[in-house]
């Protein structure tokens, strides 16, 4: 198939493991932010072909995992409403909250519904007049302008039954707080490559140019992660600090204009909690004021709350790459996908999901 063949082609892997192993001369970290690139270093076993020299870890970018415990719990608030159709993508169901989860609520007969894409959740609201229904707006750049969409078009068509409760976060943000950080390990990023399809890679350009830092925007098969780890390792050897776009198929410099225009109009910057994280200076974006009526957190008059994370669980050092899951005492013993302690558990894209899909033996052998 075109696009992911040529791709996986081990000829091609085997080359780029081979030239990277004569690139290296010293020992490099870099991290890959997006989890659907952890889940495909670990599948392909990545990180064991490359040379020994050169270390990946794992960032934030997995959209369930930093979604904060606090709208998790209003989510639930929320669907446990019996005028309420709640409408979610379905790794949200098994995140837990701080004392229950939204498939419990479905269980115990909430209208808990799962779609693929929010304009699924606008149909739903057109067919039931009667019931409130709320989508759980989550993720980062790269799914904004969809949710985007439903708002705009909920306003246009006066449909004030359909509501988003949102928690977008942005990538610069969370790299400039890894980089700005004393224990900061990483020194140099893949950048994601569907966030910057639709942002393009202007920012990371900034950031480079501020922290002395290199930037690869790269893809998500193997030949995509290895030519980006090569050429993130080229520039880090050559004293560089550029960004260089391996993703070209799919990314451009200026990203998608007509997306960043409908996120402009519907979305203000505001500050973001991160799950495990905490909270990150402008690294979200929030309903502007004009969609108020489509705004859930107002429609249900949610209040602040502020939830303490699990004791047992280091998803926050997880996702800033500064531990393994494979480090943490629960790994596989009190966590696993069954019964999650957290998100990177439980998210398809999670890092801890990742490792005991892939790794597990490294602790139960
Ligand atoms: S293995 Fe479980 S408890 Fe440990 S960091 Fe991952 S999600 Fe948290």
């Amino acid at each position: 198939m075109k696009y992911i063949d040529e791709y996986r082609d081990p000829t091609v892997a085997e080359a780029l493991v081979q030239k990277l192993a004569q690139q290296v001369t010293r020992p490099w970290v870099l991290m890959e932010i997006c989890g659907g690139q952890t889940h495909t270093l670990m599948r392909y076993g990545i990180d064991e072909l490359i040379p020994k020299q050169v270390e990946v870890v794992h960032g934030p970018g997995c959209p369930v995992c930093v979604t904060p415990l606090e709208i998790v719990d209003k989510a639930i608030e929320i669907a446990s409403r019996p005028d309420v159709i709640f409408v979610s993508y379905g790794d949200m169901l098994r995140v837990p909250g701080s004392s229950s989860d939204l498939f419990r609520v479905k269980a115990q007969g909430g209208d808990v519904r799962i779609a693929y894409t929010p304009m699924e959740a606008l149909k739903i609201a057109r067919a039931n007049p009667e019931r409130k229904v709320v989508f759980f707006a989550i993720g980062f750049e790269t799914t904004a302008p969809a949710n985007a969409m439903t708002v705009w078009q909920a306003r246009r068509e006066g449909l004030k039954n359909f509501s988003l409760l949102v928690s977008h976060v942005l990538v610069p943000p969370a790299i400039r707080m890894l980089l700005d950080s004393p224990v900061n390990r990483v020194q140099g990023f893949i950048a994601p490559g569907h966030v910057c399809a639709v942002m393009g890679y202007r920012d990371y350009e900034t950031l480079a140019a501020q922290y002395h830092v290199p930037f690869v925007v790269g893809g998500f098969e193997p030949v995509d992660l290895l030519e980006a780890i090569s050429m993130l390792v080229a520039q880090l050897e050559e004293g560089r600090a550029e960004v260089e776009n391996q993703y070209g198929r799919a990314v451009s410099r200026d990203g998608n204009q007509p997306a960043q225009h409908i996120l402009e109009q519907v979305f203000e910057t505001a500050d973001r909690k991160w799950r495990g994280i905490g909270s990150i200076a402008l690294s979200g974006w929030r309903l502007r004021p004009e969609f108020d009526d489509w705004n859930a957190e107002k429609v249900f008059g949610l209040s602040e709350t502020d939830v303490p994370e699990p004791p047992e669980c280091i998803s926050a050092q997880v996702l800033q790459g500064l531990k393994k899951p494979v480090d943490c005492p629960a790994f596989c013993t009190r966590c696993s996908p069954e019964t999650p302690l957290g998100a990177p558990m439980v998210s398809a894209e999670g890092a801890c999901s990742a490792y005991y899909r892939y790794r597990r033996h490294l602790v139960t052998a």
